[in-house]
């Protein structure tokens, strides 16, 4: 018999009271141990619900306080030297501080978990001495069993996947802190075996990532010793994300079973597994319900998929798994009473999902008929989204047929075009700009809410945001600034904004997921064909630019970005939606462009973080994002202005992507990654415009002009003076107004500095 099984499970809790506890113990107003009591009630809950839907493998130590790399690295005691920790049990007031920073340590970094938008905690190994400081696994499998009498499943970050994500040792040391982490596993591991536990999870997605041959000996050491030392505990290997490379190695393991991804691995881990097989004597855990997306699955496709994996492996050793975690996905679709039931009826969150690997389980163990009118039912909800309208807009499907078979080019190659706008503009050197938005006050966030809730009607509201704009238009000259922008009041965030205004998307009521710590976001859902239904920002811009005789940088985002942070159709391929939503935006920048709007600006900050894992698939994505932005931005004419913006360092790896984007001009953070990003300019000269971020827009303090000073001259030394461009990191909608003014100011003095030693 098969059996269902599930990875982990969202920590945040239907109505977000993960959140509002570790935010109420945060401001003091909840005390430690009712945090200990809440945050257990929610724990349980969840065990709770998945019991009662019949999950036969349910995952423990899944839960955190915050971050599961975090857990792990505190598990082991590996906490930075700042936080003056002292061994044993490591204290909430540490753990919090290595996660947000106390007021005398900065926080440990942050980064992107995989191509996820979850962000971890990154381990810091330098000066650590790593110990046992609790067997967290442990007391979580011991709680569920005895207040629920449930045989959990404890779920560990393996050690090799540990060690990669952390930070602060060098290539010599790899052997020396393996050696140490496993004995600390070992340690773990044991304790759990004399326990009596009978399944482990041990979690290594860099499986899917390429290794070295070093790496991979390394892989066969490690889970060697670990083998050795628990022979009576079951180890399933657990992988997720991508197939995993090296197939016949990683599942020759001596480990009990092997978890595959066989939703966004499905073509590489299928292939492999009719090619090579799979052993004999290990469980294969089947990833088939997809554990990022919000789709129902095609169970009827899925129920084929494994009684093939089943005809693989023996019988009695499949389980039905999520494909990762579902911590990716929100709690419940059955809050949303708002959504239009043909998209809802296609939705399925975390609970609808184990819902799915019960039915897919009993299945393939009990014969369809069983489940027939399920499995019925899934076929109707699936049909009745895929032939919907919005599916099948033949108005946009042959419109972006049509413009994705032309080469998107502009008119004139860039120093042709270069020289047409400096001729229209007269800019100065070093032209001064901004990032898009200025600080989004109480005061702006009250009376969007107030429009929103009806107080306010519509006249009343664009009236409010025509006085902020005013306002700054006014700031900005007063400052110096030599290209102006409207400041982006009128919009909560770069995507909801757009995508409340574009066809083909949908908005969650609660459809929140875990970003890092207590943050979540909701992010839109793209359904349909995307649609260009009437200008999304015209209105404010030409506003802005009646009230100035310098240009106005019109403000949009890049269709990367908006993809990236949004759940999308799985029904075609992203590249496609990519397509799709740079037909729209296409449409906003003509229609800037006819309404006299000469410079406009096209976010892109997250075409970096939807690189794909598998090295030869990050060229092709590379090119076809590059194409969406191009699409977007290349019907205009030489004498107008693209402007793109992007986050974030790693630019090196991508920056012949980013000139062929062919923007005019680009503007890049620097100021965190600390010069790297000029380094990077060392080696490849970038010879399109181009603005460093001069001062970092992430704390309130105000730089002042002698660190703004260095910055540029630093750039200077390696980017063409010609086509430098001075502004601050990112948009400015966190800051104050004083501290935004006073170091905009400071920002205008150091380009003057600057342009008198040219
Ligand atoms: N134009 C946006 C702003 O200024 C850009 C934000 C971003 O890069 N994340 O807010
Ligand atoms: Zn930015």
């Amino acid at each position: 018999m098969a059996k269902s099984s599930v990875l982990g499970y969202p920590r945040i809790g239907e109505n977000r009271e993960w959140k509002k506890a570790l935010e109420a113990f945060w401001a003091g107003k909840l005390e430690e141990s009712e945090l200990h009591n809440q945050l257990q009630q929610i724990r349980l809950n969840h065990l709770r619900k998945q019991k009662d839907k019949g999950i036969d493998f349910i995952p423990v130590n899944d839960f955190s306080y915050y971050d599961q790399v975090l857990d792990t690295a505190a598990m082991f005691g590996i906490i930075p030297q700042r936080f003056n920790y002292n061994g044993g049990a490591v204290p909430l007031s540490v753990y919090y501080g290595v996660a947000r920073g106390t007021k005398d340590a900065a926080a440990s970094e942050m980064t992107k978990w995989f191509n996820t938008n979850y962000h971890y905690i990154v381990p810091e190994l330098y000066g650590a001495e790593p110990v046992l400081t609790e067997n967290k696994p442990l007391t979580a499998y011991r709680e569920a069993k005895e207040k629920l009498g449930i045989e959990g499943k404890p779920v560990i970050l393996g050690p090799i996947s540990f060690l990669k994500l952390s930070k602060g040792y060098g290539r010599s040391e790899i052997d020396t802190w393996l050696s140490i982490l496993v004995k600390l596993y070992v340690q773990v591991l044991q304790e759990l075996e004399a326990e009596g536990v009978q399944w482990v999870q041990i979690d290594e997605p860099v499986l899917v990532t390429k290794l070295s041959n070093d790496d991979l000996a390394r892989v066969k050491s490690v889970y060697g010793k670990i083998a050795e030392a628990v022979p009576q505990l079951n180890i399933l290997l657990q992988t997720y994300f991508e197939s995993v490379e090296q197939f016949k190695d990683i599942v020759n393991l001596p480990v009990q079973g092997i978890g595959l991804d066989f939703v966004h691995g499905l073509e590489g881990n299928l292939s492999a597994i009719r090619e090579f097989g799979f052993p004999q004597d290990k469980v294969l855990g089947a990833g088939v319900i997809d554990g990022r997306g919000i789709w129902k699955a095609p169970l009827g496709k899925k129920l084929g998929l494994v009684k093939e994996l089943q005809n693989l492996v023996s019988a009695d050793k499949l389980l039905i798994q999520t494909s990762c975690s579902l911590l990716h996905v929100p709690v419940t679709t059955k809050p949303e009473t708002k959504l239009q039931p043909v998209l809802k009826n296609a939705l399925a969150f975390a609970d609808e999902k184990l819902d799915e690997v019960v039915l897919l389980t009993e299945a393939l163990n009990n014969g369809e008929a069983a489940v027939a009118e399920a499995l019925e039912a899934n076929v109707a909800d699936l049909e009745a989204l895929e032939q919907s309208e919005s599916r099948n807009r033949l108005d946009v499907q042959s419109a972006v047929a049509r413009i994705q078979s032309q080469e998107p080019a502009r008119t004139s190659p860039f120093a042709t075009r270069n020289a047409a706008q400096q001729e229209k503009w007269q800019l100065p050197l070093f032209p001064t700009t901004t990032i898009g938005s200025f600080p989004q006050s109480t005061e702006v966030r009250k009376a969007r809410q107030s429009w929103r809730k009806g107080e306010w009607n519509n006249e009343q509201y664009s009236g409010f945001i025509q006085d902020q704009i005013d306002q700054w238009i006014g700031y900005q000259e007063e400052i110096g600034i030599d290209v102006l922008v409207h400041g982006e009041f009128e919009r909560t965030d770069m995507v909801e904004f757009f995508g409340e205004k574009l066809e083909g998307f949908a908005f969650t009521q609660n459809g929140w997921v875990q970003s890092y710590g207590s943050r979540c976001v909701k992010p839109p859902v793209i359904y349909g064909d995307v649609a260009f239904k009437e200008a999304m920002t015209v209105e404010e811009t030409v506003y802005a630019q009646s009230k100035t005789k310098r240009p106005v940088k019109g403000m949009l985002t890049g269709p990367i970005t908006i993809m990236n942070w949004s759940f999308v159709r799985d029904d075609i391929k992203r590249e496609q939606i990519a397509y799709q939503l740079a037909y729209a935006l296409r449409q906003e920048v003509e229609a800037l462009e006819n309404s006299g709007i000469g410079m406009i600006q096209v976010d892109e900050p997250a075409v970096r973080e939807g690189l794909p894992l598998k090295e030869e698939e990050q060229k092709p994505y590379l090119d076809w994002a590059v194409k969406a932005f191009r699409m977007t931005t290349c019907t205009v004419q030489d004498t107008t202005q693209i402007h793109t913006h992007m986050c974030y360092c790693e630019f090196h790896d991508m920056i012949d992507s980013i000139e062929e984007m062919d923007a005019d001009v680009i503007s890049i953070e620097t100021s965190r990654s600390h010069g790297e990003l000029i380094h990077s300019f060392e080696e490849n000269t970038y010879k399109h415009g181009i603005g460093l971020g001069v001062y970092d827009i992430h704390s309130p303090r105000v730089p002042n002009v002698e660190e703004m000073t260095v910055m540029i001259d630093r750039a200077l030394k390696v980017l063409d003076p010609k086509l430098f461009w001075i502004n601050p990191d990112c948009g400015l909608k966190t800051r104050g107004q004083e501290e935004t003014i006073a170091s905009l100011r400071n920002m205008v003095d150091a380009t003057k500095i600057a342009r008198e030693k040219f």
